[in-house]
């Protein structure tokens, strides 16, 4: 498409979304119009894509959540439109930020496990892999933040309430999902998913359910109108709401039918075209493999078992041998409030034909193991049901040719506790996949600035696909011209986040300060807390030394709280309590200030990582499986402040640890640190500590009388019934964090060419942190399936 006809048809599309004059036309009816555009030039293309990959095998990515975030600028990009796209937008006196600006983030997601989703549909299309992905159309995406008194508010998040050109939805390919109670039409709405430098477009198809009759007129004419609309009701409840609670679960029967919802109507779908394409489902596991993202979409096991004994005849061990060679299995989490189980009572109400195969499947796996000598006590804690509750962690640790955890050190851990039984009995099914982080979305889209500089250096954009290329640069880093440049992207950069900010919250902030960032889900064990007890500490150093030089620094928090979980949201009012006090201090917000970035998202995200200069990746050791954001920042020149956790131990492995900022205990050793471990000596014995934690209560922090703040003392200093006091170990740490922190603070001042030059090693090391390298390792070592370009 030449410049002009792509004018032309932004034009006239605008034109169709608006009913009225381009110069009339809104940002957000621009944006819809480009958005159409996109997706028509996509067509023939997808079209092909789609032909070429249900002929062969193909994986099958099955996940409740999609963290997406925008998807214009990400196809501009991909299809090299960008410059166009400008054109045309100038064409009409608009500006292509304010455009983006306009887009609503999909937030079909929590978190990481979501963001991670989507991350590897990008790499999946870029690397031309016959992947496709499967969840739900959530009507409401994760909730919205805001801050009302400091406290966490919510409010729905309607995001395609206003339309959404990149879903399309396939009428003639909709499938019945069955409930005992009710049964539903699943609608499926595809989105395209395109790659950089690829013709290839994927799909993520994203079921709806809609009821079998839009209205019951029976009802509406006798006068019945509420049960009418009642029964209407119930069947939209099913895709209504992302469920905001990161590892806890709640509103159960509806989670299950959700969950069921989405895994029987992808699995129909399936199926269906394994009998077009193969004419039979004797080869399913030949031709399909399906990775389940964590285990809420684990029903897809006995579902499938369903499917081929009841609607293909097949008998229980021909069924099983597929089925035991279709699924893979991805833990996300050793935290054991975690791992879903749910009441036999809710599937005796869903789906009775179901839980009697999980029953027979439970009744086999006991009588397998019994056969090899198992003890009973030991049979009993591994058996997929559990007395009145089903565990889906264990039916998917059975049923899945592979287990894996997502970072190494995850891994061991999962070898060694959470999953140690199977491990085993089944070593061979345990592999490791690091989580990875699209170069795509977080470093070409969101830095322009050190995506040129890459490029110029590298004499071509081929690291976009390949970020490998970038190790290449790794002699540069005595460059002193280059590091200055690195350090002048990173402060027009962080000028340009500054920006945002003030426009958004009308807060003010320094760019020559070193901007320090935390975000990610509140969660005490990713100890945010202990982020907030630094700062105070800092506060009342600076209070007592007004006239000392401490580095100025500007604190940067992005979070939302599951709204159930109380004393993660009263960590939130506490940062914006210590904003607070910190941003109206005349003294002490000469040197720093506290930034809580509200509604943290992707889009937020993308605003905040190409302008922070120090990543706090501070959870305790043991607890975060993988973390992601933490690649984010690697990328993009910031330097990780963290504890051996998660995969920060392979980032400082690949950048050296003169590279990173590592403090804090060992997951090895907590286990005998937690021994005699007594916060109340911790606090006598580290200086400063106490005047911290006094300031919780003694009313230089307000949390309104409602005790939030004192509650947040007791968690770190008093046992209860069921957790001994501290159990994030936020004290135990601290001081290590402090030194840490401080001497950071002063070497980013000593010598700005050295710390550039720790930043270079960061960003030429990141090619291991590109989702592409996870998904070429799942590829060939779990999927098995081979790249096929269109
Ligand atoms: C990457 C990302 C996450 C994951 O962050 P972690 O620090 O790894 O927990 C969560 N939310 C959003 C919006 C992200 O982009």
């Amino acid at each position: 498409m030449t410049d002009v006809d792509f004018t032309t048809s932004v034009g006239q599309q605008v034109r169709t979304v608006s009913g009225r004059t381009p110069h009339a036309a809104t940002s957000l009816e621009y944006w819809a119009a480009m958005s159409n555009t996109i997706v028509s030039m996509l067509a023939d293309n997808w079209e092909r894509s789609e032909e070429t990959y249900n002929a062969r095998r193909m994986q099958h990515y099955f996940s409740a959540e999609f963290l997406m975030g925008r998807a214009l600028l990400n196809n501009l990009n991909n299809l090299g439109l960008v410059d166009e796209a400008t054109a045309a937008l100038e064409a009409y006196d608009q500006n292509l930020t304010d455009v983006l600006e306009a887009e609503n983030d999909a937030a079909l997601g929590n978190g990481g496990l979501g963001r991670l989703a989507a991350c590897f549909l990008d790499s999946c299309a870029t690397l031309n892999l016959p992947v496709r992905g499967y969840g739900i159309l959530y009507r409401y995406g994760l909730f919205k933040q805001f801050f009302e008194n400091g406290y966490q508010g919510e409010k729905p998040d309607a995001w395609m309430e206003e339309g959404y050109p990149f879903v399309i939805r396939r009428e003639e390919e909709q499938k019945l999902v069955r409930y005992n109670d009710l049964t539903v039409r699943a609608i499926p709405y595809d989105m395209p998913i395109t790659g950089y430098g690829t013709k290839n477009v994927n799909t993520l198809r994203l079921w709806k359910s809609e009821p079998m009759e839009d209205f019951d007129y029976n009802a509406f004419n006798s006068q019945r109108f509420t049960d009418a609309i009642v029964e209407r009701e119930r069947v939209n409840d099913i895709c209504r709401v992302l469920y905001p609670n990161d590892t806890t679960f709640e509103g159960k029967i509806l989670r299950v039918r959700q969950q069921y919802f989405f895994c029987s109507a992808s699995l129909q779908a399936i199926v269906e075209n394994e009998l077009t394409e193969r004419g039979g489902v004797e080869n399913f596991d030949a031709f399909n493999s399906i990775q389940l993202n964590d285990t809420h979409p684990v029903l897809a096991i006995p579902e499938l078992m369903r499917i081929l004994l009841d609607d293909h005849g097949m008998n229980w061990e021909d069924a099983w041998a597929i089925v035991s060679q279709t699924f893979a299995y991805t833990n996300h989490t050793v935290l054991a409030e975690a791992l879903e189980t749910w009441e036999i009572s809710i599937f005796e109400r869903l789906f009775p034909r179901i839980l009697e195969i999980i029953r027979e499947i439970d009744r086999r796996f006991r009588a397998e193991l019994a056969e090899a000598n198992f003890h009973p006590g030991k049979i009993d804690y591994m058996a997929p049901i559990d007395g009145n509750r089903v565990r889906m962690a264990w039916i998917a640790c059975y049923a899945a040719y592979s287990i894996n955890g997502v970072a190494a050190l995850h891994t061991e851990i999962i070898k060694k506790d959470t999953l140690h039984d199977w491990y085993d009995i089944w070593p061979e099914k345990f592999n490791n996949k690091t989580n990875g982080v699209t170069p795509r979305r977080w470093l070409n889209q969101c830095n322009p600035r050190l995506s040129a500089l890459l490029t110029r250096e590298l004499g071509s954009d081929a690291w976009v696909r390949n970020l490998d290329e970038l190790s290449k640069l790794g002699e540069r880093s005595d460059d002193s011209a280059l590091l200055d440049e690195l350090n002048e992207i990173k402060h027009q950069n962080k000028i340009d986040f500054a920006a945002w900010i003030k426009d958004r919250q009308g807060i003010d902030i320094d760019p020559e300060a070193i901007f320090d960032v935390q975000i990610k889900r509140l969660h005490e064990y990713k100890r945010q807390l202990m982020n907030t007890l630094y700062i105070l500490d800092l506060y009342f150093r600076i209070k007592e030394n007004p006239d000392q030089h401490f580095a100025p620094r500007v604190f940067i928090f992005g979070a939302k709280a599951a709204p159930g979980y109380i004393r993660a949201k009263a960590i939130i009012k506490l940062i914006n309590e210590i904003g607070h006090l910190v941003n109206n201090d005349p003294i002490a917000s000469k040197v720093i200030k506290v930034v809580f970035v509200e509604n943290y998202n992707v889009s937020p995200a993308e605003h905040i990582i190409p302008a922070a200069d120090v990543s706090e990746q501070i959870s305790t050791a043991g607890k975060e499986a993988s973390g992601t954001s933490n690649m984010k920042f690697m990328m993009n020149g910031a330097l990780t402040l963290g504890t051996m956790d998660g995969a920060n131990v392979e980032i400082v492995d690949s950048v050296g640890p003169e590279n990173a900022y590592i403090f804090g205990a060992l997951e090895e050793d907590l286990p005998e640190l937690r021994k005699n471990y007594d916060p109340r000596s911790v606090v006598e014995n580290t200086p400063g500590l106490k005047r911290v934690l006094d300031a919780l209560t003694d009313g230089t922090l307000n949390d309104d009388g409602s005790g939030a703040f004192h509650d947040l003392l007791g968690s770190l200093l008093e046992p209860n019934g069921w957790e001994p006091a501290d159990i994030y170990y936020v004290l135990g740490d601290f001081a290590d964090y402090r030194k840490t922190r401080d001497q950071m603070a002063s070497d980013y001042f000593a010598d700005r060419r050295q710390w550039a030059k720790q930043c270079w090693r960061n960003i030429v090391e990141s090619g291991r942190f590109s989702s592409d390298r996870t998904i070429n390792d799942y590829a060939t070592e779990v999927w098995k399936i081979d790249p096929i370009a269109i």
